[in-house]
């Protein structure tokens, strides 16, 4: 028998305990309660995935499921901000028991590693549509914005990068003889919370890679009104992202590709002694504006859109 949207939400989502002391009233009512502690701002944030814009039709419903959650936190990691709760808009085509379970599970556990209470959602019918609403504390005033880069900043970024864009490539077709790393990337990011909380007093700006590289180092770039050189060869890229370079002669994809999750800050230098996460710097803020990336000895302007959705 299907189930109904209420037996729905107690089967699989009511089951975790309240891990916050600010979580005051969660899941059940209208509204879910939250108390902000003394001298910390709310940061909130919202990412929604659609199928067959932001993942492919027939993706594990676990997969999904953590990555949805992921993105959201990789937003929050980005301003420096601790996870806290989050929300959960689900549109679904039908009730599928299996799919619910192994896409809940894929959620939570998540949600559990990093003590994110589910505090609410809506339940709803239609194309597979995910929302997660996600909101994270952060001491007032410390908030890593993109806005704050100044020149003569280093350029850092935490991870490796063009392991998620090689996942896709996999998924469209390409042959890689050694495809696990790039499509576990690809599938299951993991947000950069600590990094993000290690860099609050260190970093002057930060974002997470979810366009690309030089689309989201971009978004610095513009509000910072600063621009910048990145070092082609500095970029942290794994023994399968090399491989792929060299088979395809495509040098420019870990710049462009999106789905990373790692996150791109940029430092004073003075700070860099204050760095206690494993990074790789990777360039430097400068004030002529736009990007430029040094390859081979060639410094040459580097322009690069993201993933746009109506254009
Ligand atoms: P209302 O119609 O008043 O919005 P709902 O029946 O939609 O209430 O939701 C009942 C409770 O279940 C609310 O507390 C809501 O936040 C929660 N809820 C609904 N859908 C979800 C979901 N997908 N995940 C988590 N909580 C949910
Ligand atoms: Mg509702």
């Amino acid at each position: 028998m299907a189930l109904t949207e209420f037996s729905l939400i107690q089967q699989f989502f009511t089951q975790q305990k309240v891990k916050n002391a600010s979580t005051d009233l969660g899941i059940g009512d209208d509204c879910a309660l939250l108390s902000i502690p003394e001298g910390y701002q709310l940061a909130i944030t919202t990412d929604t995935m659609v199928e067959n814009v932001h993942f492919f039709a027939g993706t594990d419903p676990e997969d999904l499921g953590h990555k949805l959650l992921a993105v959201n936190l990789s937003d929050l990691a980005s301003m420096g901000a601790k996870p806290l709760s989050v929300t959960l808009a689900l549109t679904l085509p039908q009730v599928d028991e299996s799919w619910l379970q192994a896409f809940s599970k894929g959620f939570l556990s998540l949600a559990e590693k990093y003590g994110v209470d589910l505090i609410g959602g809506d339940t709803t019918s239609g194309s597979l549509t995910l929302t997660v609403q996600a909101m994270g504390l952060v001491p007032k005033g410390q908030a890593l914005l993109r806005s704050g880069a100044k020149p003569g900043d280093f350029i850092y970024l935490t991870g490796n990068i063009g392991d998620a864009g090689l996942g896709l490539k996999i998924k469209q077709g390409y042959v890689c003889e050694n495809p696990q790393r790039p499509l576990q990337q690809f599938n299951h990011p993991e947000p950069q919370v600590e990094a993000g909380l290690a860099l609050q007093s260190v970093a002057n700006a930060c974002i997470d890679i979810s366009d690309g590289l030089a689309s989201d180092l971009g978004h610095i770039l513009e509000l910072s009104q600063v621009g910048a050189c990145l070092e082609w060869e500095a970029l942290p890229l794994t023994t399968e992202v090399q491989a792929y370079i060299k088979e395809t002669g495509d040098w420019s994809m870990p710049l462009t590709a999106g789905d990373d999750y790692q996150l791109c800050f940029t430092i004073r230098p003075e700070q860099v002694q204050h760095l206690t996460i494993p990074c790789t710097r990777i360039g430097v803020i400068e004030t002529q504006s736009g990007l430029r990336v040094s390859k081979s000895g060639i410094i040459q302007p580097f322009s690069s859109k993201g993933y746009e959705h109506f254009s």
